[in-house]
């Protein structure tokens, strides 16, 4: 539970600073810009799917990467399909972030040594935030790594760095 949650619950009245109020609201509500290249995009759907039902941690795939701030890759990333992700990743707006989900995507996985057409790490052409180790990851996995993530997203300072470095 973050600081701003328990202030809510404890007397309905939040003292906090605009970047984490600000963060309070983007870790709540994380959407992925939907779709998968291979495989692991099955467990991906799994976890958006009832059981795991990732939409309870605010996670809402988007048909668009102009309404998305997360990429999941999920898959084999072949070399022709490097450039695709990286043109998706570069009409995001920013901040945006990046998991890196399954082996194929974290280092090439069964093709890392005689996959010629495979790119050993998506972190190769876009950067990653966070990995998630398997092949496939579960979903548990999967929503391990939104977790990961809003901690991370917890602890920016967009507001603060952006007039800091405007004021310098
Ligand atoms: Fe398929 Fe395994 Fe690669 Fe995932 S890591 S895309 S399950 S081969």
């Amino acid at each position: 539970m973050t600081n701003i949650e328990q202030q809510l619950r404890s007397d309905g009245v939040i003292v906090a600073k605009i970047d984490d109020l600000l963060n309070w609201a983007r870790l709540s509500s994380m959407w992925p810009v939907s779709f998968g290249i291979a495989c692991c995009a099955i467990e991906m759907m799994g976890a958006m799917a009832s059981t795991y039902d990732l939409d309870r941690i605010g996670v809402f795939p988007r048909p668009s990467p102009r309404q998305a701030d997360v990429m999941i890759i999920a898959g084999t990333v072949t070399f022709k399909m490097a450039d695709r992700i990286k043109r998706l990743y570069e009409q995001m707006p920013e901040p945006r972030y990046v998991i890196s989900m399954g082996s194929c995507s974290n280092c090439g996985g069964p093709y890392w040594q005689h996959g010629y057409h495979v790119v050993k790490g998506v972190d190769k052409v876009i950067p990653v935030d966070v990995y998630v180790q398997g092949c496939p990851p579960r979903p548990e996995a999967l929503i391990g790594a939104f977790l990961e993530l809003q901690k991370k997203i917890e602890k920016e300072q967009i507001l603060h760095d952006k007039y800091f470095e405007e004021s310098v």
